[in-house]
């Protein structure tokens, strides 16, 4: 089986050579707004291309409103403080997350709390996020969600979803609703992935996508703020572009804020790419299609996409038996020059976030030790 999955893998990408994880696709399409862009000089945080690439995200997943930012996290992080999350309270996520959710969270003076995900999506457990609650939580007079233990407020609940596999986020909400917790969406992974026919980035109070290098379409670096309340996206392309008030003449500002615009050139890229994208997604559908078909009846389990999901298949992926049967599928892809990845470390494993408080976290444990990711890029037009 170990030889087949790599002349899959060689034969599908149609060569020998190494072959990534998951790189970026370009086409004459991107060179020529990057050329218009460099003819105009308006490479900076000032330009046309950063509206017009706003305007056509939020076309794109039917978002009211995105606020371009230079990178996934510091879309997170605004999204966070415009949820109104504060400094010593807790903010819910899961374990099983890329590190830029907890440290997002961190940046405010926040902490994490993690609870579960499921073996399904991947992603955030519902069922988990109400028994943490349930355990250790109540609301306070005023309504607002308190941890037992250190009366610190519980402010926001952010889901993940991961590989682009999206949450249960009718669970997800259905329990927020109960105990009054914003949502803000780590959508970082999920552009072009659909939950019952709604666009993931679309579900949260705020919520974060990225255009990194590694993502569905990429800017360099760059991200997005998508929400659907006029008075957020104000507030937060306010945060993200110094805490500037609008004067004729005089720099004035009315906060400390922060330095997150995207610059003009990076939209640019980014209009280009975002004009493939449904030609992308076709191709990763196919080629999750093939992943299927490969691993039927195998002693891997392929991570498909949860019912009532369109998911975007950014990275495809197995469960495999156990960690050394993991660790075998790895060798096997590193020996024929084929990136394969296990997942991040679970964050309550990581020493910053040792202490954070947590159920127990069964599913994230089973799954550290089991998933392996595979070359899950666009085909290169040859
Ligand atoms: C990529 C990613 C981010 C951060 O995005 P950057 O653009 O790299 O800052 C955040 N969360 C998750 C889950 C990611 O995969």
């Amino acid at each position: 089986m170990l030889n087949k999955i790599s002349q899959f893998i060689q034969c599908y990408f149609d060569t020998k050579d190494f072959i990534p994880l998951h790189e970026p696709n370009f086409s004459s399409t991107e060179s020529q707004m990057l050329m218009d862009c460099l003819d105009s000089t308006y490479v900076s945080t000032v330009g046309a291309n950063v509206t017009q690439f706003e305007n056509e995200i939020c076309t794109f997943t039917q978002s009211n409103y995105a606020v371009t930012t230079n990178s996934g996290t510091s879309a997170l992080h605004i999204a966070l403080l415009v949820a109104g999350v504060e400094q010593d309270q807790f903010v819910i996520t899961q374990s099983l997350t890329f590190v830029a959710t907890c440290n997002a969270i961190s940046y405010i003076g926040a902490a994490p709390i993690f609870v579960d995900v499921s073996l399904q999506s991947l992603g955030m457990c519902p069922a988990s996020l109400e028994n943490f609650l349930l355990e250790n939580a109540f609301i306070s007079e005023d309504g607002a969600c308190i941890h037992k233990k250190t009366k610190k407020k519980i402010s926001a609940v952010v889901p993940m979803h991961t590989f682009g596999h999206p949450s249960d986020m009718n669970g997800i909400q259905h329990v927020c609703k109960k105990w009054n917790l914003a949502i803000v969406e780590d959508a970082a992974e999920g552009l072009g992935s659909q939950y019952h026919g709604q666009a993931l980035g679309t579900f949260g109070k705020a919520s974060a996508l990225s255009f990194n290098g590694n993502k569905v379409i990429t800017t360099g670096g760059g991200g997005a703020l998508l929400t659907q309340d006029i008075q957020i996206a104000d507030k937060s392309r306010h945060l993200m572009s110094t805490a500037k008030v609008k004067h004729e003449r005089e720099f004035i500002h009315d906060q400390i804020g922060f330095n997150y615009r995207m610059p003009n050139i990076n939209a640019s890229l980014g209009r280009g790419q975002l004009s493939r994208l449904e030609g992308f997604l076709i191709e990763k559908r196919l080629l999750a299609d093939e992943y299927r078909s490969l691993f039927l009846q195998s002693h891997y389990c392929f991570v498909d996409e949860p019912p009532g999901c369109r998911s975007n298949f950014w990275l495809n992926a197995v469960i495999c038996e156990g960690k050394l049967h993991r660790d075998s599928l790895l060798d096997s892809l590193e020996k024929d020059n084929i990136m394969g990845r296990p997942v991040w470390r679970p964050m309550h494993l990581l020493d910053m976030y040792a202490d954070a408080p947590n159920l127990a976290l069964k599913n994230t444990e089973y799954l550290a030790e089991r998933i392996v990711n595979l070359p899950s890029s666009v085909k290169k037009k040859r």
